[in-house]
Order: structure tokens, then C-alpha cells, then sequence
């Protein structure tokens, strides 16, 4: 499959009248939005994209997205391999309004996006589709996946006992107090 500039905007309109498709990837870094739910945004959404028109000649776009994330592990807190995966068929309003006129003929079961100046922003569509696939919370397959977490939180409780550090800074406190007393 050969792999095409991504534009992330397009002309929606002139793509359904030629049937144009698009296989491309993005970086996640480009992905803002996507990327505050991630641990770190290393990697690539891979998406195939067709642009024609319904049975109501209105503007499809139809295709699949699919990216491998790292998100933060709800049990250890350290990253955990994600995959996301979305195929969806939208159909393309020419703006606001005429998403309404659609919503109003066709019901609400229609999944619409508007254009802005006959420009559809791309980027945005696959962030959307992204960001609605993203687990509400993640986590290791491993239910013991925080043992190391708990063992290193164990060591550490044994290496400072409970309450020294606390004492360490009253005696600080303590010195401090004596030298001023010196001084005045
Ligand atoms: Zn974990």
C-alpha cells in the first residue's frame, strides 16, 4: 500500500466528486488533544481514508484509524501498551447549518462533521475518533502488575523509619533556635 502526504485539511467537496482516498500516518505528537491522555506520545496513527457520496448524494467519508499508545497503568503507574482502533463513516456537512438540515432529514443515527470555508479538517476527525476509543482506565494485564511499586515503597519505609525525618528537622530547628539566642 503506498503511503500518501497527509493534508490536514482537505477540500471535502472536490474529494467525494473524485472518489479520492488517502493512506497515510500522522505522529502522535501532532495529536495535542490525544496526546494529555497518553504517558508519552512517541509513535504514529495509521489511517485509510474514502471520500464519496451516500445514496442521498451527500458527502461520505469513510475509513479506519488505528495508533499503538502508551498510557499510564492506573495500578503502577508505568506506561502500558494501548491499542486503539476506530472505523467509522461520517457523512460532510458544507457548514454548521447545513449539518442541521441533514440531522433534521435523516435523524440523529447519521454521525456528521461541518466543514469550515469548504475545508474539513482531518486532523481533527481522527483525533476525534481516537480520543472516543481510548479505555476509560488502563491498566497492565498483570493484576500484580503494583507488587514492584509496593516492594519499593517497602524498602524505602525500611531505609527511613517512620517519624526520623521529622525529628532530623527539629533538631535542625533546634540549632537554629540556639544560634539566634547566641547572636541577640
Ligand atoms: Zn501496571
Amino acid at each position: 500500500m503506498s503511503i500518501d502526504p497527509f493534508p490536514e485539511r482537505v477540500v471535502a467537496r472536490k474529494m467525494c466528486q473524485r472518489n479520492g482516498t488517502i493512506n497515510s500516518s500522522i505522529p502522535l505528537g501532532k495529536l495535542q488533544r490525544l496526546s494529555e491522555y497518553l504517558h508519552d506520545n512517541h509513535g504514529q496513527a495509521e489511517f485509510c481514508l474514502s471520500f464519496d457520496s451516500d445514496e442521498n448524494g451527500i458527502d461520505r467519508l469513510s475509513g479506519t484509524v488505528h495508533a499503538t499508545v502508551k498510557m499510564q497503568c492506573q495500578r503502577c503507574l508505568e506506561a502500558v501498551t494501548v491499542e486503539l482502533a476506530s472505523e467509522f463513516i461520517l457523512r460532510i456537512a458544507e457548514d454548521e447549518a447545513n449539518a442541521r438540515e441533514i440531522a433534521e432529514q435523516f435523524g440523529t443515527e447519521l454521525e456528521v462533521v461541518s466543514c469550515i470555508e469548504d475545508q474539513l479538517d482531518l486532523l481533527a476527525v481522527l483525533e476525534d475518533e481516537l480520543i472516543m476509543d481510548l479505555p476509560i482506565v488502563a491498566s497492565h494485564d498483570d493484576d500484580n502488575c503494583s507488587d514492584r511499586l509496593n516492594q519499593l515503597k517497602q524498602s524505602a519505609e525500611k531505609a527511613v523509619p517512620k517519624g526520623q525525618g521529622n525529628i532530623q528537622g527539629l533538631e535542625q530547628l533546634a540549632a537554629l533556635k540556639e544560634e539566634l539566642k547566641k547572636k541577640t
